[in-house]
């Protein structure tokens, strides 16, 4: 039954196969069993897990009927769930029961999804590895001594491991498209504005988009049909009709235009996950893709814009947690200030620190010109190489990470090694551009995953070329062993 994927679970439901508790049940004692290999969840809701699967089965047994009616998913633990803790993965907020829910849970709760539990990340959205959570590192499937990638790690893990068919994420530089390649899945980061923010926990506002996580690019289409729609809640969030994503799957790719940039393929990338994106190219080419060379010539400096405008936005939003109103509280304050020290201090763990005292420099009076301002401007010449290659070519492919997952432990004492990961990943956030990464084969047994770029609100289109490729290529199905 934990095979399943969403698409799978919807017709088994529609056709009265199995009730969604009964597979409720069977995926909460999964999850017990195998979780603790690798610690994917911070908590876990079987309670509520099991009153929506039975309201569900009861609006179905009405005559209700969707494809999410049922569907058991989890949410990474930065949406906020009503009267369910919502930690984001910190010390800081393992005492905070959030009071309303998050657009994204009431939304998905609304088309009938069963909430399992609430998913590891690294603290604050902030990583590549999952490793900075207050809850501990996050193991990945594909081999339990190498990280998952993160932030939403724990996600990641917990779909690639058969614990749940799917789960929300977010992705400010890369962390849904980066876990996904390392754990073998399909995940989508939608276009800037295209799924609400409204009580998701913020890293950088400017930057950070929810979407999907999930083994497939039909799957994909099936839970950002619940996830995506204009908010009056996020005044980022944009008033654009949502088109019907499972309907546009089955387009044909006949005269595909793919850029391929030229500088994705420099010093840096592992020539095996090269050879394996060629491979994929070529896979494209038989189903009528046309390839055409691209450049992004501004792509060198995305990642010292990133992080300095991540930071910058993170020390702005996560002043907020200052231990008076909500989150953790020192012991016995002196005076004000010491409440606010203290609290922080003990609060945060060491890179969210690093990224407040980076992000405040920025912003300080005698360098926001130096750095803040001059990031914007290289965030604007990163927008305009894409506009100008989107010009030319309907969608832009390369690898979503230069190398495959590193071992738990390796790059914990060099962030700067961790940030050069996100090189192929964070230009779609600095443009606000949707982006997909997709299972394109193994290196030394760990999973490789093909980047996808496309326009502003053409998720259709980056599911469409997935689902094309999925139809003609097994890497999707493949399970990681013990699991
Ligand atoms: N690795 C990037 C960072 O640490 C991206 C994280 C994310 O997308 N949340 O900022």
């Amino acid at each position: 039954m934990h095979q399943m994927t969403l698409a799978e679970i919807a017709r088994g439901l529609a056709d009265k196969k199995f009730s969604s508790e009964e597979l409720t049940k069977v995926l909460l004692a999964r999850i017990t069993q195998l979780d603790p290999q690798l610690n994917s969840f911070i908590s876990l809701t079987e309670e509520l897990a099991l009153e929506q699967a039975k309201a569900a089965d009861a609006r179905r047994a009405n005559g209700e009927s969707g494809a999410l009616l049922g569907a058991p998913i989890a949410h990474k633990d930065l949406f906020c769930t009503q009267g369910i803790r919502t930690s984001c993965g910190s010390k800081m907020l393992d005492n905070f029961k959030a009071p309303y829910d998050a657009t994204v849970v009431s939304k998905l709760a609304a088309a009938g999804t069963v909430t399992l539990g609430k998913t590891n990340m690294d603290e604050f959205a902030m990583g590549s590895a999952n490793e900075s959570s207050w809850y501990g590192a996050v193991k990945n499937p594909w081999n339990l001594e190498h990280v998952p990638g993160g932030s939403s790690g724990g996600s990641a893990a917990a779909v690639a491991a058969r614990l749940l068919p799917a789960a929300t994420a977010t992705d400010t530089g890369g962390s849904i498209r980066q876990p996904a390649a390392f754990t073998n899945l399909t995940g989508l980061k939608p276009t800037y504005g295209r799924v609400s923010r409204w009580g998701m926990i913020a890293y950088a506002s400017s930057l950070d988009q929810g979407g999907p996580l999930a083994r497939t690019a039909e799957d994909c289409a099936i839970l950002l049909q619940g996830m995506a729609g204009f908010d009056p809640n996020d005044s980022t969030s944009i008033d654009e009709p949502v088109p019907d994503y499972a309907a546009g799957l089955n387009g044909s790719l006949q005269g595909l235009r793919i850029g391929v940039p030229k500088e994705y393929f420099g010093a840096g990338l592992d020539p095996r996950i090269a050879d394996l994106i060629q491979n994929s190219i070529k896979e494209l080419q038989k189903l009528g893709a046309v390839i055409k060379e691209i450049s992004l010539p501004n792509m060198q400096h995305a990642i010292p814009a990133y992080y300095v405008i991540a930071p910058a936005e993170a020390s702005s939003n996560l002043s907020r947690f200052d231990g008076v109103r909500f989150g953790h509280r020192c012991e016995d304050p002196k005076n004000l200030e010491d409440l606010y020290k203290r609290s922080r201090g003990e609060g945060f763990g060491p890179e969210v620190q690093r990224r407040i005292m980076v992000g405040a420099y920025a912003l300080s009076a005698g360098y926001y010109d130096a750095y803040y301002l001059k990031a914007q401007k290289i965030r604007r010449l990163v927008k305009n190489d894409f506009m100008a290659a989107f010009n030319e070519v309907d969608i832009i492919l390369g690898p979503t990470t230069p190398n495959p997952a590193w071992k738990l432990g390796a790059k914990n004492s060099d962030p700067v090694a961790a940030y050069l990961e996100d090189v192929y990943t964070i230009t779609a956030n600095l443009a606000g551009l949707p982006g997909l990464s997709m299972p394109a084969g193994f290196v030394d047994g760990l999973p490789v995953g093909v980047q996808l770029l496309a326009p502003y609100f053409q998720e259709s289109r980056l599911l469409n070329v997935a689902h094309q490729y999925q139809l003609n290529t097994d890497w999707h199905t493949r399970t990681p062993t013990g699991f």
